[in-house]
C-alpha cells in the first residue's frame, strides 16, 4: 500500500506499509497466500515468475515492503531464519576467497558461521575489538568484501557506533552488514548510520510472540536482489504462513517496543539497588559503558537486560530455578518474559576463562523482559532473589 515513506513514522509504517490498497470488499487483514506457486509463466519474462522458493510469494512481498519502509531501505527480504539471512547475506556479498573483517562480539551460532563454516569453505575471517578504529584497520585486508557487527550485542548489551567502521567500508569498497536483532528499527534505523545491510532475526521483537522463526535483510536494490539469489539457490525461504503470521506480529511493533524499553528501564534500576547482584547490564543505566553512545544513536534502550550474581553459578542456577513468571528458556524478544545463563546456552562452548574474558562470569543471567505488570516482574526477581542471593 500506500504509506507515505516520507512523511509517516515507524508506528504507522509498522501497521500499513506493504498493505494492499484497501478496494470495498477486500479483507481487512490480507489473506495467508499458502501457494506454492502462481499463474503466469506465458512467454518469455522469466524474472516475472512468481514462486514461494523466490521470495515473491504476497506475504513474503509484504514484509519485504514493511521492513523496508521501517528500515528506511529501498529494499528488504524475508528468509527463514536469522541465521539465513546472515548467511545468505554473506554469501552474496562475498567474492570466491573474499574476507570478512567481524566485530569479536557476536551470537555464539554467527561466529560458528564464520570461524568454522564459512572459514573451512575458503572466505577469510578476522575479528576486531568494534569500538576500536585501528582495530578495524587493522582487520581489514585487500580481499574484505563485509564488515560485520552486532548492536547492541548478545548477551552484554554493548553499544558499539556503526559509524566507524561504516566510514572504512567507504574508504576499501566494503559493505557494512549489522545485525540490529537487540535493538529493532524502532530504537535504532542503523541504515541511516550507514550500514548498507541491515539484518534482524524476526524471531525476536519483529515476531514478538515467540511464535515463528523468521530473518529480514534490508539493503538497496542491488544488494537485496543478489541476497535473493541465494536465496532462490540454497533454498531458505520462509513459509506464507509465517509471513503472515510475522506481518501479525510488525503491526504491535512500536507499541510493544514502548513497553519493552519502559519495563526493562525499571527491572534494571531495581537490580542495581538490590543486594547480592554484582553487576548489571543496560544501556539505559548512566553506570553502562556506553550510555551516553546508545542515548545519542538509540531512541530507546531496549528490552534485554543482564545481571551477575555476586554468588556465581549456584546462585544464578537457584535464582531461575525459583522464578515463578519469568521462564528459563532460550531466545528473547517475545511479549513474555524469559532468563536464560549463556554458560548454557550460546556460550557454552567457551572454556569458564574464556567467557570470563568476554565480560560473561558464573552468575550472569540475561533477561528478556516482557510485556507484562513491571511490578509483578519485580515481585518474582525479589523473591527469587531472596533465596538465590
Ligand atoms: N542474531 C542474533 C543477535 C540472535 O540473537 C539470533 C538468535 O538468537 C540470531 C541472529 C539467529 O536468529 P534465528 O534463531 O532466527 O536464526
Amino acid at each position: 500500500m500506500g504509506t507515505d515513506r516520507k512523511t509517516h513514522g515507524p508506528a504507522t509504517a509498522a501497521v500499513h506499509a506493504g498493505a494492499p490498497e484497501p478496494t470495498p470488499g477486500a479483507p481487512v487483514v490480507p489473506p495467508v497466500f499458502q501457494s506454492a506457486t502462481f499463474y503466469g509463466g506465458h512467454g518469455d519474462d522469466a524474472a516475472g515468475l512468481m514462486y514461494t522458493r523466490y521470495g515473491n510469494n504476497p506475504n513474503q512481498q509484504m514484509i519485504a515492503e514493511k521492513l523496508a519502509a521501517l528500515e528506511g531501505t529501498e529494499a528488504a527480504l524475508m528468509l527463514a531464519s536469522g541465521m539465513g539471512a546472515t548467511a545468505m547475506t554473506f554469501l552474496a556479498a562475498l567474492p570466491h576467497g573474499g574476507h570478512i573483517a567481524a566485530s569479536r562480539h557476536l551470537y555464539g551460532a554467527t561466529e560458528a558461521l564464520l570461524s568454522d563454516e564459512l572459514s573451512a569453505r575458503g572466505y577469510g575471517v578476522s575479528y576486531v575489538d568494534p569500538d576500536s578504529r585501528e582495530s578495524w584497520l587493522q582487520g581489514v585486508r585487500p580481499e574484505t568484501k563485509v564488515l560485520f557487527m552486532e548492536v547492541p550485542t548478545n548477551p552484554t548489551l554493548r553499544v558499539f557506533d556503526p559509524r566507524i567502521p561504516a566510514a572504512i567500508a567507504r574508504e576499501i569498497g566494503a559493505i557494512l552488514v549489522v545485525d540490529a536483532t537487540f535493538a529493532s528499527p524502532i530504537n535504532m534505523r542503523v541504515a541511516s548510520l550507514g550500514a548498507d545491510a541491515v539484518i534482524h532475526s524476526a524471531t525476536k521483537y519483529l515476531g514478538g510472540h515467540s511464535d515463528l522463526i523468521a530473518g529480514v535483510v534490508s539493503g538497496t536494490n542491488e544488494l537485496i536482489e543478489s541476497v535473493r539469489n541465494m536465496m532462490k539457490l540454497y533454498g531458505p525461504s520462509p513459509d506464507p504462513h509465517t509471513a503472515w503470521l510475522l506481518d501479525r506480529g510488525l503491526r504491535t511493533l512500536a507499541l510493544r517496543m514502548e513497553v519493552h524499553n519502559r519495563n526493562a528501564m525499571t527491572v534494571a534500576a531495581w537490580f542495581e539497588a538490590q543486594e547480592g547482584v554484582a553487576r548489571v547490564f543496560y544501556p539505559g543505566l548512566g553506570t553502562h559503558p556506553d550510555h551516553s553512545l546508545a542515548s545519542e544513536i538509540m531512541s530507546g534502550f531496549g528490552g534485554m537486560v543482564s545481571i551477575v550474581l555476586e554468588g556465581g553459578a549456584s546462585a544464578a542456577d537457584l535464582f531461575t530455578t525459583k522464578l515463578r513468571l519469568a521462564a528459563v528458556a532460550p531466545s528473547l524478544g517475545g511479549v513474555e518474559t524469559l532468563v536464560s545463563q549463556p554458560r548454557h546456552t550460546s556460550h557454552a562452548r567457551l572454556s569458564r576463562e574464556d567467557r570470563e574474558a568476554r565480560g560473561i562470569p558464573d552468575g550472569f543471567v540475561r533477561i528478556s523482559v516482557g510485556v507484562e505488570d513491571s511490578a509483578d516482574l519485580i515481585r518474582d526477581f525479589a523473591q527469587a532473589l531472596d533465596i538465590a542471593g
